[in-house]
């Protein structure tokens, strides 16, 4: 051999973006865990806890609750082809680069026809648009981004649970950037079928989608005439591994899945609701202080902004890619730029999971404005990290990672 390939040794960065986010060092540790393998007894009632604690942070009791094998994108795939037949009608709220992801997905689902409803980027999609679009046609399904990373939207899913209602369609949510992060409740929120992905505001390594199915989707993809247009996504076999059964479908990605069991269990010992509060807290605080320098948050409506991540319109003459490069040679912090309909116009500062801790955003805040000044961007120097300061106070707490404090 000629070449001589060194130990791999990644450099430690400070990951705000949209994912993915920081990992917690317990759930490296379970991701370095002996391989066990995936028909092996103990193995097989590792997954059971996986299932339990998954349905707990969904808050639901559905029947089909797994994490599958692939990103969130698979997610939203597997959601789509599972119910979609030839013939069939769906709506499709496209609001940003996600959402409109599953719009494509649909598109290619055999002989189904899509219906887009689209909003701006920054915008939410207007529930009486779906209303009017759907009317007189019989929808199997609305489908919707709670949160909308790409532009920083989050919508209210029950306006639209109420229009899919009317229509009798099924309501789709893709929650990959908001389990664990933002208030989500699938059973009160009568949500059909929602999918997540692991890497976002669960902080567990990408590579899982989970997801929750209700019953009423059951007797929809029983009730099928064709079978499912995915082998690899059939919920119905997928299940088959996950439940009693435990019959081989595919292999799992055992060491994913290990990880994913202690990223739950980290998310339920400290507890959704102060796990929500967290991401608030600390959001509330990044934005103040992006605010304090005189930055222009890109979602111009506050109950629309998505608390996981936070967009940032570019001030006009500062490089989008330089900004983003010293803040990683300097500080080793990434952040996120734009695509789509909002390429080198905004910045995207993702706090999920185990990145949102209040010690981030102060540091994040102090980096931001030694970048921009070095940039030629007259920010107040310390600005933003006295206005986020300001907010802490205010809030009365200074949500920490539950784990970090002991
Ligand atoms: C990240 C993301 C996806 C895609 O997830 P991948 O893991 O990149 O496939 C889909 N939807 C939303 C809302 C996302 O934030």
């Amino acid at each position: 051999m000629t070449e001589n390939f060194g130990e791999l040794l990644p450099p430690a960065r400070l990951m705000l973006t949209p994912g993915p986010s920081n990992m917690d060092p317990r759930v490296y540790r379970a991701l370095a865990t002996p391989l066990v393998g995936h028909m092996d007894p103990w193995f097989t009632e590792m997954m059971g806890d996986v299932q339990v604690m998954l349905r707990r942070v969904f808050q639901t009791q559905n029947r089909i609750t797994y994490p599958i094998s692939a990103s969130g994108s698979g997610g939203i795939e597997a959601s789509v082809m599972n119910v979609l037949e030839p013939g069939d009608e769906c709506i499709i709220c496209s609001n940003g680069w996600f959402s409109e992801r599953m719009a494509v997905i649909a598109d290619r689902a055999p002989g189904a026809k899509v219906i887009r409803v689209e909003a701006p980027y920054g915008r939410t999609v207007d529930p009486e648009d779906v209303r009017r679009a759907g009317q007189g046609k019989k929808i199997k399904f609305v489908g919707l981004a709670h949160g909308e990373t790409s532009s920083g939207v989050v919508q209210n899913l029950d306006h639209y649970r109420k229009v899919a209602d009317e229509l009798g369609a099924l309501l789709v949510v893709d929650a990959v950037a908001t389990l664990g992060g933002v208030p989500l409740n699938v059973e009160k929120q009568k949500i059909d079928i929602c999918f997540s992905g692991s890497q976002k505001a669960l902080s567990a390594p990408p590579g899982m989608a989970p997801i929750t199915v209700n019953a009423r989707v059951e007797e929809v993809i029983k009730a099928r005439k064709t079978p499912v247009a995915s082998w690899y996504f059939d919920f119905m076999p997928i299940m088959n591994m996950w439940g009693s059964e435990r019959t081989y479908h595919h292999t799992p990605p055992i060491s994913l899945i290990f990880a994913m069991r202690e990223a739950l269990r980290l998310a339920l010992e400290e507890g959704l609701e102060a796990r929500w509060d967290r991401h608030r807290t600390n959001q509330q605080a990044l934005v103040a202080g992006l605010e304090g320098m005189g930055l222009e948050l890109f979602v111009t409506d506050p109950a629309g902004r998505l608390v996981t991540v936070t967009s940032v319109t570019i001030p006009a003459g500062i490089d989008d890619r330089k900004v983003r490069q010293q803040l990683l040679d300097e500080f080793n912090i990434e952040i996120a730029g734009g695509f789509g309909a909002v390429k080198g116009k905004i910045w995207r500062v993702g706090l999920m999971g185990y990145s949102n801790q209040n010690t981030n955003v102060l540091l994040f805040l102090g980096a931001f404005e030694k970048v921009l000044l070095d940039q030629g961007l007259r920010v107040p120097a310390g600005g933003g990290v006295a206005a986020a300061v300001e907010s802490y106070r205010h809030a009365g707490q200074t949500a920490t990672m539950a784990g970090a404090r002991k």
